[in-house]
């Protein structure tokens, strides 16, 4: 039995992706076992944290990298970092900024909310958020011109969740704040590339280690050594009341050397949605078919188009029932709004898709 339903609480089914309000990712053996050995023993810490960042380096190609204990801390502990550099005296005093650079420019469509805003993770760091442009339209002169004596660095979010279209690429930001002698970071929590951003020239990238990784709950920074040895020394300021425990960065050290031998399970994922998908297939007023990722990922989802005359049921309904259940089912509901429910077997634990199964045909059977 799992450790949450033996405290009790609701069983989660997440059919629905990496989501960080049903826990993110579960780890591999490997990992959970480091989290356990780390769990279970000493370190020194500053050493500790030392290596962790050796390890993001070789994982990244960046010159060194900092551990944090998600994306969001991230984003507070670089800031801090371009504003204070190393000097102590200053970390100790964020995020009161008054009278150092303290200005991050930020583009208004990229100014988004992740589960938490953005803004705020930036002024946690110290920094005066300064967004530029519109929420749909950003121009070269609009950045160009919010740069005064007092910016610290430009900040480009990376993210499904920013507004794709009107704004600056980050090669025009990158090039502003190149030759504006200032640095350039990324919010790339949840992508997938890790050396990507380092290789066309950001100072400092951020990523989530729960995420596209699958790894603990964690986080990293990568980026040029100055930069990155002032991120750590923000954990004796700023950083203490997010610090990053040995279990994460033993977890996060397993994951970041697995990464790269990870192989695709496209085929598995297949089986186990054909499966699912002949098993709704027989019930009148479900169709169901496998869909790979839109973005041409190597995800295969099983994709049900529930017809409402005929199931007795919308999808909007069957959705609500499957979450309200025990186990709580999470399906992905893009598409609801046209009547369709997929079923994402990625964060799927081993025969998970039956119980997806029985529920949708007790739920449409039934009503
Ligand atoms: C998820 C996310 C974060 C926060 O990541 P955590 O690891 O959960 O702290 C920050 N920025 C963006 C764009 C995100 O998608």
């Amino acid at each position: 039995m799992g450790i949450f339903k033996q405290l009790g609480l609701r069983e989660i089914i997440n059919a629905s992706g990496k989501m960080t309000a049903l826990g993110a990712s579960a780890v591999t053996d490997e990992i959970a076992q480091a989290l356990k050995d780390a769990a279970q023993d000493y370190v020194d810490i500053d050493e500790l944290m030392e290596f962790t960042g050796k390890v993001i380096s070789e994982s990244t190609g960046a010159e060194d990298g900092c551990p944090t204990c998600g994306a969001a801390a991230g984003i507070a502990i670089s800031t801090a970092a371009v504003i204070t550099g190393k000097n102590l005296s200053l970390i100790e005093r964020i995020p009161n900024t008054a009278g150092l650079r303290n200005e991050i420019i930020v583009q208004k469509g990229q100014l988004v909310h992740f589960g938490a805003s953005i803004g705020q993770m930036i002024q946690i760091g110290g920094g005066h958020v300064v967004e530029v442009g519109q929420a749909n339209k950003v121009e070269q002169e609009h950045m160009e011109q919010a740069i005064t004596e007092n910016t610290a660095a430009l900040l480009y979010v990376k993210s499904h969740h920013a507004v794709q279209k009107g704004m600056q690429s980050i090669e025009a930001m990158m090039e502003v704040a190149q030759r504006n002698g200032l640095p350039f970071i990324i919010d790339a929590a949840a992508e997938e590339d890790f050396q990507k951003y380092i290789a066309m020239g950001a100072d400092i990238v951020i990523y989530s280690g729960g995420k596209a990784l699958e790894g603990p709950t964690s986080g990293l920074i990568c980026g040029k050594k100055e930069w990155m040895e002032a991120c750590r020394m923000q954990y004796k300021g700023v950083g203490r009341p997010m610090k990053v425990g040995k279990e994460a960065m033993a977890g996060l050290i397993t994951a970041l050397r697995q990464y790269p031998l990870r192989t695709s399970n496209g085929e598995q994922q297949i089986a186990r949605m054909t499966h699912l998908c002949n098993r709704l297939e027989a019930i009148a007023g479900l169709t169901c078919s496998i869909k790979q990722d839109e973005a041409g990922r190597e995800i295969y989802r099983a994709q049900i188009q529930v017809n409402e005359q005929r199931a007795g049921i919308s999808a909007e309904k069957l959705l609500h029932l499957l979450e309200a259940g025990n186990p709580a089912i999470y399906l992905r509901h893009h598409y609801v709004n046209v009547g369709i429910l997929s079923v994402d077997p990625r964060p799927l634990l081993e025969g998970q898709e039956d119980i997806i199964a029985d529920e949708i045909i007790r739920i449409v059977k039934g009503g």
